[in-house]
């Protein structure tokens, strides 16, 4: 599959969609911009890449839609350098927006095939970030701490395990609600046991499964 001028020209329809909804930062919408989404699609769907929509990656997964992957990155301001932790790795491309950002992904993945496919697939792409096959609901305490945490998976509360492994004046963010929508909060860390939270729209996510996430 090549990247035609038809393929970045609807990339640039997409940035300006997206500059639309309310995206203003540069580095996501220049990484969204940057990066060849039809890539991370099946071949049957690859026509529907550059639409502003979820949609299926296998196993009962999603690639987030492109507003609420610019909505998630917009609001955990990484800084080159970042230590970034990516809770459910999916496709991929929500941890490659994060690269091209500058941040230092480390991104976990609950789902063994996706973790597998991903893991061959993304560093084709000339992404390679840190993977790891596991419970992401319980962070990754041997990696901790994170300057950012991004969970893009829909949970029913804020993991304890997570906000303990921010750095003071770290930033998660996380949708939390029912298995049909869920808000959007951001939870900046003040002190130890001091948390500023901040509530935004509701978003449609797959279930964070495991410890701290939905049981299955
Ligand atoms: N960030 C992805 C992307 O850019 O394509 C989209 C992620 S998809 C909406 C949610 C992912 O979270 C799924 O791949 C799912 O298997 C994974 N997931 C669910 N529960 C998890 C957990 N406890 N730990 C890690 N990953 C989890």
């Amino acid at each position: 599959m090549e990247d035609s001028y038809k393929h970045k020209g609807m990339r640039r329809s997409l940035v300006r969609v997206l500059k639309e909804k309310g995206i203003t930062n540069q580095q996501v919408l220049d990484a969204i911009g940057k990066i060849p989404r039809h890539y991370f699609f099946d071949n049957a769907l690859v026509g529907h890449a550059y639409q502003d929509k979820a949609f299926p990656i296998g196993e009962g997964q999603t690639i987030s839609q492109p507003y609420t992957v610019a909505f998630q990155s917009e609001k955990l301001e990484v800084q080159p350098g970042d230590k970034v932790l990516e809770v459910g790795t999916g496709s991929g491309y929500q941890a490659s927006v994060l690269m091209e950002m500058g941040a230092e992904v480390h991104t976990i993945e609950y789902n063994k095939n996706l973790y597998e496919r991903t893991r061959k697939f993304l560093p084709k792409m000339g992404y390679s970030p840190k993977f790891y096959f596991g419970d992401g609901s319980q962070g990754l305490p041997k990696q901790a701490p994170f300057d950012k945490i991004i969970v893009t998976a829909g949970a029913p509360s804020v993991p304890t395990a997570l906000i303990n492994q921010l750095k003071i004046d770290g930033i998660l963010i996380i949708p939390v609600g029912d298995s049909q929508k869920q808000k959007m909060l951001r939870i900046i860390k003040k002190e130890d046991k001091k948390i500023k939270k901040e509530t935004f729209d509701y978003f449609s996510f797959v279930p964070l499964l495991g410890e701290q996430g939905w049981k299955n």
